[in-house]
C-alpha cells in the first residue's frame, strides 16, 4: 500500500500486451541474449521468454545512456573550408524495462558526473528521455551484495515504475510522477489486493534474505584510508590479476572514456569509447605513467569506489551487483579484498606521488 492505497499489478500473460502499448510511445528495451550475451535490447514486439531467465543482464544498461562507442560529431574539409556535422539531438523516448534496483542506483550514481559535476548532452538527451521499468530480484546471485550498499534486491528508488515478482502477477509500484501518468494511460493494470500485497512482502523478505554476502562499509571507510600506502597489502591483493579490464567495463558505475579521431581522405569523426584504469597504458602522459604497475592500478579502482566518490559525491561507487567477481576470469573478488585490509596503516612503504 502506498499513501493509503493499494497497487496496480499486471497478470504475467499479459505482459507482451503491456510492453506493446508501450511501444507505440517509446523505442522498448528488454533483457535478451540474442547478441551472445544478456543486454538490454530494442524488443521485437513478441518475446517475453527473457521472464524464465533473467536474473541480470552482462553488460549493464548503463550502455543505453553512455555507449560503448559512439561517434560524437563529424568533421573534414570541404572545398578549402572546414565542416562541422554535429549529431541531432537523440528526440526518440526510451524505455527500459526490467532493470534491476542495482543498475537503477548506478544511473543514480553515474548521474552525478554526467549531470551534476558537469552537463554531458549525449548522456542528458538519454537519460532525461528513458523511462526506467524496475524489477525486483527473486533470484540473486552469490555474487550479489547490494543490502550492503543501503538497499536490497526489491527496491525501486530510482526507477519510474517497480514490478515485483507475486507469481502470476507483477505488483506495480509507482514511483516516479512519469510513472504514474504512464500507467494511468496503460490498459490490462488492475488494483491488486490485500493478498497481492502481502505476497509481496513476503517476496521482498525472501529476496533480501538470499542476499548472503555482505561487506562492512563502515569498517572499510576506516580502513580504506590506512591501507593507501600498503604496498605489499595491494601487490598481493593484485597478484592474480590480468588487466582484462572486463570488471570496470561490465560495472555499472565505472564510466571512464577516451575519444579518438579517425581520418579517412579529408573525413573524419571523433568517437568515444569506454575505457578501463585496469589498463596500463590509462594512465600513460609523455613524461611517466603514474599507474604502470598492476598494484597501482587495482588499488586505484578500489579506493575511486569505496574512498576518493564518497570524498567527491558523498556516496558509494558500488552498488553490489557483484559482476565484477561473477565475470573476471581469474575470480579476482572485490568483497575479500575490502574485507581483508589490514586495520593499521603500514608506514612509509609508498608516496603517493602520481596518484
Ligand atoms: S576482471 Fe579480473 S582480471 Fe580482469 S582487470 Fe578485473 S580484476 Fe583484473
Ligand atoms: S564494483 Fe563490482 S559489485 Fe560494485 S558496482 Fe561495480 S561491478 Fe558491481
Amino acid at each position: 500500500m502506498v499513501n493509503g492505497e493499494l497497487m496496480k499489478k499486471v497478470a504475467k500473460k499479459d505482459i507482451q500486451k503491456l510492453l506493446s502499448q508501450w511501444q507505440k510511445d517509446f523505442t522498448v528495451f528488454v533483457p535478451s541474449r540474442e547478441t551472445g550475451v544478456a543486454e538490454m535490447v530494442v524488443w521485437d514486439g513478441q518475446d517475453t521468454g527473457f521472464l524464465d531467465w533473467y536474473r541480470n543482464t552482462v553488460v549493464p544498461p548503463k550502455n543505453n545512456f553512455l555507449l560503448n562507442m559512439e561517434k560524437m560529431f563529424g568533421f573534414g574539409k570541404d572545398d578549402g573550408s572546414y565542416k562541422l556535422e554535429l549529431p541531432a539531438p537523440e528526440e526518440s523516448k526510451q524505455l527500459i524495462f526490467g532493470i534491476r534496483p542495482c543498475d537503477a542506483k548506478a544511473m543514480a550514481i553515474i548521474d552525478m558526473v554526467f549531470r551534476d559535476a558537469y552537463e554531458d548532452t549525449y548522456y542528458l538527451n538519454r537519460r532525461k528521455n528513458t523511462l526506467l521499468i524496475g524489477m525486483g530480484c527473486v533470484n540473486p546471485y552469490d555474487s550479489c551484495f547490494c543490502t550492503s550498499l543501503g538497499f536490497g534486491p526489491m527496491e525501486g528508488g530510482d526507477v519510474d515504475l517497480m514490478l515485483t515478482d507475486i507469481g502470476d502477477a507483477f505488483l506495480i509500484e509507482e514511483v516516479s510522477d512519469q510513472g504514474k501518468e504512464l500507467l494511468a494511460r496503460t490498459e490490462g493494470v488492475e488494483e491488486a489486493t490485500q493478498e497481492d500485497e502481502a505476497r509481496g512482502g513476503e517476496a521482498r523478505d525472501t529476496a533480501n534474505n538470499k542476499v548472503t554476502r555482505k561487506i562492512d562499509t563502515g569498517e572499510i571507510e576506516k580502513r580504506l584510508p590506512l591501507s593507501f600506502d600498503n604496498k605489499e597489502f595491494w601487490e598481493k591483493v593484485a597478484a592474480k590479476c590480468v588487466s582484462c579490464g572486463i570488471c570496470t567495463f561490465l560495472c555499472p558505475t565505472c564510466y571512464c572514456f577516451d575519444i579518438n579521431d579517425e581520418m579517412v581522405r579529408g573525413d573524419g569523426a571523433r568517437f568515444r569509447n569506454w575505457d578501463s584504469c585496469s589498463f596500463s597504458l590509462y594512465t600513460q602522459m609523455p613524461m611517466e605513467n603514474p599507474r604502470e604497475e598492476k598494484w597501482r592500478r587495482v588499488r586505484q579502482k578500489v579506493h575511486h569506489k569505496y574512498n576518493f566518490y564518497p570524498m567527491l559525491f558523498d556516496i558509494i561507487a558500488c552498488t553490489g551487483c557483484g559482476r565484477c567477481i561473477r565475470l573476471c576470469p581469474v575470480n579476482w573478488d572485490i568483497t575479500q579484498t575490502l574485507s581483508s585490509m589490514p586495520a593499521e596503516a603500514t608506514v612509509g612503504t609508498e608516496s603517493r606521488n602520481g596518484d
